[in-house]
C-alpha cells in the first residue's frame, strides 16, 4: 500500500488505560486526519445488552443483537459522539458498569465480525487514527504506521482513575487494577483476534513520559513513514 500526504492508515493498539484514545485524539486533530476509537463501538453495544438484560455468556443472543444494531461515529469539531440506534450513548458507555463487562461481548466472534466490518468501512479513505486492541493485526492489517502503546499496570489504574474521578466516580485504585488486569486477560486469551503486538508495529512505553512526548513520538513516526513511502523507500 503507498499513499502519499495525508492518506496513511494510522493504527493504535494496547492494553486498557495505556492512553490509546487521548493520544489518538490529539495526533488526529494535529494531523488533519478522522479518529475513530474502536473501543466506544464495543462499549455501546454493551450498553444496549445489559439495558435487555442479555446474559454474556449467551454468544447467539449478542451476536444477533450486534446484527441487528445501527452504530455510527460523529463528528464535530474533533469532537466525536458514538451513536447507537440513533440515542447519543457517548456518556452512558464511560460507566464502570460498561468497562467490567464490555470484554465479555467483546470476545464474541459474531460481535466482532459485525464490528470489524463496521471498521474497515470507516477506514476506506485513508486519513485516520484507528484504536483498539486488533487493529495492526486484524483489522487493518495494511496499516501503513502501527503502534503498540503501553505502560505499567499500576499507571494505566492511575490514569483510569484520574479520568474517572472527573467525572464524578468514587475509585478505589486496588480494585481498578485488578479490573484492568481481568480485562486484559480476557482481551489478549480470546480465540478471535486477541490483543497482541503486530510483529511490523513500534513500541511506546509511556509509562514514563508525558502527553506530549507520545504525540511527538507518534507525528515523527508518522512523518517519517510519509517521508520514506514518498521517496518509495517503503
Ligand atoms: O478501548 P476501550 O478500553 O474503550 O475498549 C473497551 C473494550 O472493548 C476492550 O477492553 C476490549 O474488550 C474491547 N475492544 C476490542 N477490540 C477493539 C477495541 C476494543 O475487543 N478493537
Amino acid at each position: 500500500m503507498r499513499r502519499e500526504g495525508r492518506n496513511l492508515v494510522v493504527a493504535i493498539d494496547g492494553p486498557a488505560g495505556a492512553g490509546k484514545s487521548t493520544v489518538a485524539r490529539q495526533v488526529s486533530k494535529d494531523l488533519g486526519y478522522i479518529y475513530i476509537d474502536t473501543g466506544a463501538m464495543y462499549r455501546a453495544l454493551t450498553v444496549k445488552a445489559l439495558r435487555q438484560g442479555i446474559i454474556l455468556s449467551d454468544e447467539a443472543a449478542l451476536s444477533r443483537l450486534a446484527k441487528e444494531t445501527e452504530i455510527r461515529l460523529t463528528y464535530q469539531d474533533h469532537t466525536q459522539a458514538i451513536i447507537m440506534d440513533g440515542e447519543d450513548v457517548s456518556v452512558a458507555i464511560r460507566t464502570p458498569q460498561v468497562s467490567q463487562n464490555v470484554s465479555l461481548v467483546a470476545r464474541v466472534p459474531g460481535v466482532r465480525t459485525e464490528m470489524v466490518e463496521l471498521q474497515r468501512r470507516l477506514a476506506q479513505k485513508g486519513g485516520i487514527v484507528m484504536d483498539g486492541r486488533d487493529i495492526g493485526t486484524f483489522v487493518l492489517p495494511e496499516a501503513e504506521c502501527k503502534i503498540f502503546l503501553t505502560a505499567s499496570a499500576r499507571e494505566r489504574a492511575m490514569r483510569r482513575a484520574r479520568d474517572l474521578e472527573a467525572s464524578g466516580y468514587e475509585v478505589d485504585i486496588d480494585e481498578l487494577e485488578k479490573e484492568i488486569a481481568t480485562r486484559d486477560r480476557i482481551d489478549s486469551t480470546r480465540e478471535m483476534a486477541p490483543l497482541q503486538q503486530a510483529s511490523d508495529a513500534i513500541l511506546i512505553d509511556t509509562s514514563d513520559m508525558s502527553f506530549n512526548e507520545v504525540v511527538d513520538k507518534i507525528k515523527e513516526y508518522i512523518r517519517q513513514t510519509q517521508r520514506n513511502s514518498f521517496m518509495g523507500l517503503e
